[in-house]
């Protein structure tokens, strides 16, 4: 497995790929990997002749800074993960190698970003379209894998797609969740034990919300009793709790057909702010 920190190092490696006629694929992270992580470049192994890994914690996705500090860093770890898992390269540049300047172009994704995640943190979908378009255009992969965990900028890189004419296919992965039912966090490290202990918690209140409207309980009535549920435990403290449509992430009041709906969360455990999500 290759290790690459320069854009000019990485792209004439691939250039030689292409020239083999091979195909790539691109998953972009910000390390500390997970097995949520890994599923990715799994996935990616089986489709592609190539697997590139992007390990990149992106300061203009980060509207505050005590979370960007405290963002776990351990690119060794992360690079045994890698090549155990078959990865062929690796692209850790420095912030410097991303950001010569400041970028002055401002992306904005409209209603998809007015909600949840972009409601909440300002910014943070223009600095996922900027760095996510530089590396597709440092790549050009063929795919892109991205997970479900973070279901609005999976709708947010589709925009981006769609709208800029990306030659790739993006893949969407599952969401790859603990034993007791927390999704994966490169955040979750950064719990104590009592946090840890509770957070499992998100996805039980969110899976029983789940039922509650298979159920045909009706939407406020279920997003009350959710948000009195994280408030009954005194180390949550909820942002927000939404039961919206997959498509235009919007909130809606009632229930569409299978696979149309989506519950998602967002919970500060102490200083730690974890988001997830199940899909119905
Ligand atoms: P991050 O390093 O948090 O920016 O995540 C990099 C990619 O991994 C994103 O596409 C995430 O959605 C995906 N990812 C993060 N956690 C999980 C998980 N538990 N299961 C599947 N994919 C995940």
């Amino acid at each position: 497995m290759e290790v690459f920190t320069s854009i000019k190092g990485l792209r004439s490696f691939l250039d030689q790929q292409l020239l083999q006629q091979k195909t790539i694929g691109l998953i972009p992270t910000m390390g500390a990997l997970h097995d949520g992580h890994i599923s990715l470049v799994d996935a990616s192994t089986k489709e592609n002749d190539i697997t590139v890994c992007s390990v990149f914690v992106n300061p203009a996705q980060f509207n505050n800074p005590e979370d960007l500090l405290k963002y776990p860093r351990t690119l060794e770890e992360d690079c045994a993960m890698l090549e155990r898992a078959g990865c062929t390269a690796v692209f850790a540049p420095s912030v410097e190698e991303m950001y010569l300047e400041k970028p002055s172009l401002v992306i904005n994704f409209g209603s998809l970003e007015s909600v949840m995640e972009g409601a909440s943190r300002p910014g943070h979908f223009n600095g996922v379209g900027i760095v996510v378009s530089k590396l597709f255009h440092i790549v050009s992969p063929h795919r892109a894998y991205f997970g479900q965990k973070d279901l609005q900028q999976v709708s947010i890189i589709q925009q981006l797609v769609a709208d800029l004419a990306f030659n790739l296919e993006l893949i969407v992965c599952p969401t790859i969740r603990e034993r007791d039912g927390l999704a994966m966090s490169s955040r979750n490290r950064r719990l104590n034990d009592t946090e840890r202990a509770i957070a499992p918690h998100i996805y039980r209140i969110l899976d029983d919300a789940k039922k509650r409207l298979l159920s045909a309980e009706d939407v406020k009535t279920v997003i009350q009793s959710a948000s009195e549920d994280f408030g009954s435990i005194k180390e949550f403290t909820l942002d927000y709790f939404e039961v919206v449509n997959v498509k235009t992430l919007q909130p809606v009041s009632t229930i569409g057909a299978p696979g149309t709906n989506a519950i998602c969360v967002a919970a500060f455990l102490g200083p730690v702010r974890l988001i997830d999500n199940v899909v119905f």
